[in-house]
């Protein structure tokens, strides 16, 4: 099981991974500690990254590559891993396959975690770090008046926002990612590896909807094997569906039709479709209600926002 998982900062990519982690014995693989752990250490490619921070610079892909294939080549990773952020654009993600692909292990799971603007925005300022034991926070999922100290720590210090987690930082930062992410979200499409899930809500749900994504049989993967060709304009046209909401109907049918076919694996592509066709449209219905809902709560005050922003979101969800 080789992962890379997608999603804005504050997806829930970080709890999610660990949660991976948990689940399947496979490590997570953080170029952000990859690079402070090279650099302690002081090995060639650490010794390369830091001359380039002190520069001033940014580390090269090929430094950051590097470190990622002796990462790999660890014992632990032998039965996968899950990229921690990386590859963050386009450049970076065709490096990364090509150096995967030398070592014979290809990426076998992309998955998105969807979360509208609004909530990641949500969620990003709400954030409030106990300054004393670091614990994590969110004044938006605290009980009503619910005391903004660190209910871990015996002193009980108030919480602290951290600077980079105001909202108007943390609409730049979607806005960067918007930019350099997403490219990368039409590459994995058209390499038909791509799912989304709907990361909204419940954190369980999400990771027992992970799971079930990444132990489903690699319905595209089957297609990849058989008929290449098909498979890319397949993965195109669903990337075109994405896009037009009146294409959806069809494609649904038409993956629906295939599935038939195939009877042992017909449960599974059903449901994947069936996850990846509902979750789409929803989250945008969804998204758009949610942003009018925050414009209204926000003129009646913020008790009736944490209550709107309390509405069960998962009601209805597809799910297996
Ligand atoms: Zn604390």
């Amino acid at each position: 099981m080789r992962i890379v998982l997608l999603g804005a900062p504050g997806s829930g990519k970080g709890t999610q991974s660990q949660r991976l982690v948990k689940r399947f014995g496979i490590p997570q693989i953080s170029t952000g500690d990859l690079l402070r752990s090279a650099v302690a250490r002081g090995t060639p490619l650490g010794v390369a990254a830091k001359q380039a921070m002190q520069a001033g610079k940014l580390v090269e892909d090929a430094i950051v590559l590097g470190m990622i294939r002796e990462r790999l080549a660890e014992a632990d990773a032998a039965q996968g891993f899950i990229l921690d952020g990386f590859p963050r654009n386009l450049v970076q993600a065709r490096a990364l396959d090509e150096m995967l692909s030398e070592l014979g292990r290809p990426l076998t799971h992309v998955v998105q975690l969807d979360v509208p603007y609004a909530e990641l925005t949500r969620r990003i300022s709400g954030r409030r770090n106990c300054p004393s034991c670091g614990a994590v926070y969110n004044i938006y999922s605290m009980p009503v008046g619910g005391q903004l100290h660190c209910s871990a720590c015996d002193a009980k210090p108030p919480l602290v926002q951290r600077p980079d987690d105001n909202e108007a930082t943390v609409v730049e930062r979607l806005k960067v990612y918007e930019s350099q992410t997403r490219p990368l979200i039409d590459y994995y499409a058209a390499s038909g590896m791509l799912q989304f899930i709907d990361a909204q809500g419940d954190i369980d749900e999400i990771t027992a909807l992970l799971t079930h994504v990444l132990t489903a049989a690699p319905v595209e993967g089957v297609k990849v094997r058989r008929a290449g060709k098909k498979r890319k304009a397949k993965a195109k046209s669903k990337v075109k569906a994405k896009k037009k909401g009146k294409a959806k109907s069809k494609a649904k049918a038409k993956s629906k039709a295939k599935a038939k076919s195939k009877a042992k694996s017909k449960t599974n592509v059903k449901t994947k479709v069936k996850v990846r066709v509902k979750v789409k449209t929803k989250a945008k219905a969804k998204a758009k209600a949610k942003a009018k809902a925050k414009t209204k709560a926000k003129r009646a005050g913020r008790k009736t926002a944490k209550r709107r922003a309390k509405r069960p979101a998962r009601k209805g969800r597809a799910r297996r």
